[in-house]
């Protein structure tokens, strides 16, 4: 597998094109090209022969596009890349969407979980939180249950299981919510106006998935048509709010206890500005942007200290270095 000095620079090739992917994927085989008559369907000549075993590094190496920058760094970075692009054409334009869409009604969402028990935190009013003790940032105790006995574990778990679906309905409610609030049919609706969505998970500090969106009102073709006149960011987010408090998503039965999911009572909900200037509760485009690029190559390891990869063995937890909070939350999952 070691280069010989006259295949040094045929490996620098190979291995330029990883793009700095610490962990590429390994493929051995061979794949043979052969020129094909298009009219009688006739298999000709050899065109291009491909062994992995004649290259450079012996295999052929692909890029892991790993999203996780924990996992890969530098193809977390594409994708982070990516993402930010994409974000931003949707909301100014660019990448074979109109300008104008930076014209229509467009807001910044979070929606939170709901409580699962008393967790520490740091509170924005300078008092201690209430284990008595003003947590530095940097304290591992921070979104950690107060008291794990009556930390509700089971539904902690069961609500990241069930968040996913939790959206999709909320989704749904959201075109009822908006057509109702523009006196359209559900199926007049779409002839009129498209409700868009770009959706990042985050975990938070005490291991429960939340979302942020950008949701944007376009015309009837989404952003390449403009939306109409009763279509403010006003409407979209009343319609926001009534949609986020009405969804609910029923869970497993367990012991005797019905569970049922709901988003937590924090939603907030701001308004997307074109200008890219501070001041104000309103967000700028790019700030939007980079946000959602940001958490889309997050995962939960990097908030909560827990594992990045699924776990085959529950002896491995013992091995594996991660808060006692996170090895909770996973056993209870297990
Ligand atoms: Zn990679
Ligand atoms: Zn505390």
């Amino acid at each position: 597998m070691l280069a010989s000095l006259g295949t040094m620079p045929e490996l620098a090739r190979q291995l330029s094109v990883l793009g700095g992917c610490t962990h590429p994927v390994r493929l051995d085989g061979h794949r043979t090209e052969y020129a094909v008559n298009t009219a009688t369907g006739e298999i000709g000549n050899v065109l291009r022969h491909l062994d992995s075993a004649a290259l450079p590094a012996g295999q052929l190496l692909v890029r892991c596009n790993n999203r996780r920058a924990t996992r890969c760094a530098a193809c977390a970075e594409t994708y982070r890349r990516d993402t930010y692009h994409l974000i931003t054409a949707g909301l100014r334009g660019g990448k074979g969407t109109p300008e104008q869409v930076s014209t229509h009604p467009r807001v910044f969402a979070t929606f939170t979980a709901p409580g699962f028990g008393p967790v520490h935190n740091r509170r924005t009013d300078g008092r201690p939180c209430r284990c008595g003790t003003h947590h530095d940032q940097e304290d591992a105790a921070l979104g950690t249950p107060l008291n794990s006995d009556t930390y509700d574990y089971e539904a902690a778990v069961l609500w990241n299981a069930h968040a996913g679906a939790l959206w999709r309905r909320f989704s749904i409610y959201l075109r009822r919510e908006v057509a109702k609030r523009a006196g359209l049919t559900q199926r007049d609706f779409r002839d009129h106006a498209r409700v868009s969505f770009a959706k990042v998970a985050e975990y938070q500090k005490r291991g429960a998935v939340h979302f942020h969106a950008v949701i944007r009102l376009g015309g009837p073709e989404g952003g390449d048509t403009s939306p109409p006149a009763w279509a403010t960011a006003e409407l979209l987010t009343d319609a926001i709010r009534a949609a986020a408090t009405a969804a609910r998503i029923d869970g497993p039965q367990i012991d005797s206890r019905a569970h049922t999911f709901a988003f937590g009572r924090q939603l907030d909900v701001r308004p997307i500005r074109s200008a890219d200037f501070d001041g104000g509760q309103d967000l700028t485009e790019r700030a939007v942007a980079a946000y959602i690029a940001k958490y889309a190559t997050k995962g939960a390891e990097t908030a909560t200290g827990t594992l990045d990869r699924p776990i085959r063995f529950l002896a491995e937890l013992a091995h594996a270095r991660i808060s006692d909070h996170a090895r909770r939350m996973i056993r209870t999952a297990w």
